[in-house]
């Protein structure tokens, strides 16, 4: 395995080994520099992954601790913010693309211009991309193929047009596909199978997905998930040029005193300062470590955190929207087997003025449980009994049971935010994450909408009982958008249209912090597509020497 000595000046560190960072570590070791990957988690592969799903619920085997690094949070900027476990990301080598669902749906074209296409929504950020499909077309299409997704292009009637095919067959339906495929006939709705970042066959020499069925928040045992861990990281260790150094914990950006970057400070694994020197750092730390670090990188040049001359960093932080309604049907459905879903409805994506609010999403048909143990947890109907023979039986339902989940805009609020704490600290003595976060009206309208929707798709599909929790204010994420938004004036936004800092000629931001709008609420594929155009664009920066430009003044 390559090894750095962290005095020398690689070209690039990249902070964070999760999706976007898998991609940037690729390509541009691929491209012919040298890369320090930093990852705070540790480097696990995929024969370290245990089916056990009282280990993954109980301990956070895969994701972030928050006795270690406790997040704190509050619903307006007016409170104080208490302990609370807000945000939730995968913490190891391949980040939250190991444990994720893999659901892997491209933005459509209206994604980006809804700001344009809606007109204004009264205090919100609501906004245009700077970037079009078009734009990222060719990107989604590599990552399709470079990376290895399933599904059936063309077949959503509402898809955007796409240059190629997947370069693999859709999964095979599951129960809950084909009673979803039965409600909508009845209904007059349109499904399409889910694309997903998982291998249908064998491809590029790793093994297709065996439907072993313990696949959201578990690691794939046999790399068949297309995440970075197995689909990128290979690749770029093989080039000679990239080293991935786990369990370093990255708490500054460094700066000379011209205001461009010089490296990183990082804890190693016994908690010792390094200082690891690079031409250039991409921040792939996601939606929320992002800002976190942009924040704990203040100087005398930088006083309100780095690259944040706009006082954006951390700003316009969004979940999505979630809705779900389960259902119980005569026969076994099984659906614990598999990836979670394979058919969806794509019919209410677009936010429609009739409804009278801003929102729009997609409805799949899946298991919905990690598992048999979170079943009987949380899985069962409310007037289930929870205690002797009567939960027992109720437990039995297990088979027969399927969800419909959606998944919706959010919309961009300033005041949903990233913010340091200012009394609570890490297990490393650095200001804890602060969280800050209320849905906008439209999002609860959004939410009761779908949930309205999947009980009746569920009617239509013959469930014997169904189900629904009452719709609730959004308290933690997953999906981790917004906080260092791109756009083209550096008075509003972040980084420019390639992700580049408009403060920092040579720090990049490509991770969820970008995004400018929610999407519906699956960002993981645009990430992606966005990493692979940014990493594009920095290697030719890189070779012209325009990584060198003064900082801007
Ligand atoms: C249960 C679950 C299911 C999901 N399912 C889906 C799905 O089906 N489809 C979808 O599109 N998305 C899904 N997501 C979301 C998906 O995981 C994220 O969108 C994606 O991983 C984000 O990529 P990223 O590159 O922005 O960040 P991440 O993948 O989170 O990578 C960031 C990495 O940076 C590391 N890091 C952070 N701070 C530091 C630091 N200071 N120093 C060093 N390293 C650091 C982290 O440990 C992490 O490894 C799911 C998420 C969860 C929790
Ligand atoms: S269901 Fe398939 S992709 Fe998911 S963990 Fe099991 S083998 Fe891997």
């Amino acid at each position: 395995m390559t090894k750095f000595k962290p005095t020398t000046q690689v070209d690039f560190v990249v902070i964070g080994a999760g999706g976007a960072g898998g991609v940037m570590a690729k390509e541009l070791s691929t491209a012919g520099f040298q890369v320090v990957v930093l990852e705070q988690g540790p480097y696990l592969r995929e024969k370290d992954f245990q089916l056990d799903e009282l280990r993954i619920r109980n301990t956070p085997a895969l994701v972030n601790d928050h006795a270690l690094q406790p997040n704190t949070f509050r619903k307006t900027e007016q409170e104080k913010a208490v302990l609370a476990p807000a945000i939730s990301y995968g913490r190891c080598v391949g980040g939250g693309t190991v444990h994720y669902t893999a659901t892997h749906w491209r933005f459509r074209e209206i994604d980006f211009v809804e700001r344009t296409r809606l007109g204004p929504i009264s205090g919100t950020g609501f906004a245009d991309w700077p970037v079009t499909y078009a734009d990222l077309e060719p990107y989604y299409t590599k990552a399709e193929w470079d990376m290895g997704y399933s599904g059936l292009g063309g077949a959503n009637p509402f898809e955007s047009p796409r240059s190629k095919p997947y370069p693999l067959p859709p999964m095979p339906m599951k129960s809950s596909g084909i009673l979803l495929d039965h409600a909508a006939q009845k209904l007059g709705l349109h499904t399409a199978p889910v694309p997903v970042a998982i291998l249908s066959q064998p491809y590029k020499g790793r093994q297709g997905c065996v439907h072993c069925g313990f696949c959201e928040w578990f690691g794939c045992k046999v790399g068949a998930k297309s995440s970075s861990l197995s689909a990128l990281f290979p690749a770029a260790e093989k080039t000679g040029r990239c080293e991935i150094r786990a369990n370093s914990y990255v708490r500054e950006i460094s700066t000379d005193k011209s205001g461009r970057v010089t490296g990183v400070v990082y804890f190693d694994e016994q908690k010792k300062e390094v200082v690891q020197k690079a031409k250039a750092v991409v921040l792939c730390a996601n939606g929320s470590e992002t800002p976190r670090l942009l924040l704990l990188s203040k100087s005398n040049l930088f006083p309100n955190g780095l690259a944040n001359s706009s006082g954006v960093v951390g700003k316009y932080l969004m979940w999505g929207s979630n809705a779900s309604a389960h259902g119980i049907f005569e026969h076994p459905l099984n659906e614990f087997k598999s990836v979670q879903a394979t058919r969806s409805i794509e019919d209410f994506y677009e936010s429609d003025p009739k409804r009278g609010f801003y929102g729009g999403g997609r409805i799949d048909a899946r298991y919905g449980f990690m598992g048999p143990i979170s079943f009987a947890l949380t899985g069962l109907p409310p007037d289930a009994p929870r205690w002797g023979s009567g939960f027992k039986q109720a437990c039995q339902e297990f088979t027969r049971t399927m969800a419909l989940q959606a998944f919706a805009t959010s919309l961009p609020l300033e005041t949903n935010n990233i913010t340091l704490d200012p009394d609570v600290k890490d297990a490393w003595g650095l200001p804890a994450m602060r969280v800050t976060y209320k849905d906008h009206p439209d999002g609860i309208k959004t939410k009761e909408f779908f949930r309205e929707r999947a009980l009746e798709i569920l009617d239509a599909a013959g469930a014997i009982k169904k189900w629904a929790g009452p719709v609730g204010e959004t308290r933690s994420g997953g999906h981790l958008m917004g906080t260092c938004r791109m756009g083209n004036d550096p008075k509003t936004s972040v980084v420019d249209k390639f992700n580049r800092a408009h403060d920092v000629p040579n720090l990049f931001i490509v991770d969820g912090s970008s995004f400018v709008t929610s999407g519906r609420n699956h960002p993981t594929c645009t990430i992606e597509a966005l990493a692979y155009r940014a990493a594009e664009n920095i290697a030719r920066l890189a070779k012209s020497g325009s990584l060198k430009a003064p900082v801007r003044s």
